[in-house]
């Protein structure tokens, strides 16, 4: 029998932990205050922020949302980023992904003060991550590692396999199982017999972005796995993952919805109220 992991409840568990978090630095008199900025129209972000700014209400964290017009140019970018920086009430700052294409999102990520970056984005942070010396980790690894935790599935000496390597996904996913002592494989277009490394793994985390990508058959009996992908078909959100086919041979399996994608938005408070911490030279 699979166990189906509650993502929403894990998340849940989260956020109270960030929201007395909040609440002992607010008795300090220290306000946790995180800055989301998004330029363009684009339906899918926007509802991304305006999620971050409803979970920020309900924790107690001050939210500034900086809506700014598909014509900002970089500079004007940059100088509300420079500002930012300097805002001592904000300890987190968040620009909205993927930005309109006259953009440079290297230049805008780069610009993000290391210790206000609490997406993990910046090269200083990525570069933390590798040597396991880090405060923030990207959400949505850091959630899958919490959701593992959550369900006691010990990483160490396991074979886990993560599909896709984006900067955002798949490599820190891979170096945070590395961390625990998983034996890491991260796979990708242009993998070769992906299928038979898939059948070896004891966990497998599927960040393709291809729905239902891994089947029944890439599974191996007993294994954990984590569904990454969102898809908004015909039937409503479906993941990278044969849910149906594949939870019958499992024995952990995330949803989707109701995995991954509540854990990414609670993971984004926590490294704001860490950002607070630190700012405030605060153990954590
Ligand atoms: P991405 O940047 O598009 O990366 C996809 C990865 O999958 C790439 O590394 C790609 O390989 C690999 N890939 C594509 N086709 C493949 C194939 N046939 N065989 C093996 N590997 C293949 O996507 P992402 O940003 O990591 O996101 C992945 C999925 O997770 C998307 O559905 C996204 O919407 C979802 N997501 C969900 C959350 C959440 O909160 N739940 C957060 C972020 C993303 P190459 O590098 O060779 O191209």
């Amino acid at each position: 029998m699979t166990e189906i992991i509650d993502g929403k409840a894990v998340a849940a568990a989260v956020k109270e932990r960030v929201k007395q978090g909040v609440l002992e630095l607010n008795e300090k008199g220290i306000t946790v205050g995180l800055a989301v900025i998004i330029v363009g129209e684009d339906p899918a972000s926007k509802v991304y922020v305006a999620n971050k700014k409803k979970a920020c209400e309900a924790l107690g964290i001050i939210s500034e949302e900086y809506a700014l017009p598909e014509s900002t140019t970089q500079e004007e970018l940059l100088a509300l980023i420079a500002e930012l920086n300097r805002k001592k009430s904000i300890n987190g700052i968040l620009c909205q992904l993927p930005l309109p294409a006259h953009l440079d999102e290297k230049q805008v990520i780069n610009a993000i003060l290391p210790e206000k970056d609490v997406d993990a984005f910046h090269p200083q942070n990525v570069g933390r991550i590798m040597i396991g010396d880090f405060d923030f980790v990207p959400c949505t690894p850091a959630g899958i590692m919490e959701m593992l935790e959550a369900s006691n599935i010990d990483v160490c000496g396991k074979t886990c396999v993560v599909i896709g390597r984006s900067n955002i996904v798949g490599k820190p996913m891979g170096m945070l199982l590395l961390h625990k002592n998983g034996t890491v494989t991260i796979c990708h277009s242009k993998t070769r017999n992906l299928k038979e490394i898939c059948l070896g793994a004891d966990i497998l985390v599927a960040a393709v972005g291809k729905p239902k990508f891994v089947t029944a058959d890439m599974v191996k009996e007993g294994a954990v796995v984590i569904d990454v992908g969102i898809h908004r078909g015909e039937n409503g959100l479906c993941g990278d993952v044969d849910f149906e086919n594949v939870s019958k041979k499992t024995s952990f399996i995330t949803p989707v919805p109701g995995g991954v994608g509540p854990m990414t938005i609670a993971m984004l408070m926590q490294n704001t109220l860490t950002a607070a911490k630190k700012q405030n030279a605060l153990p954590e």
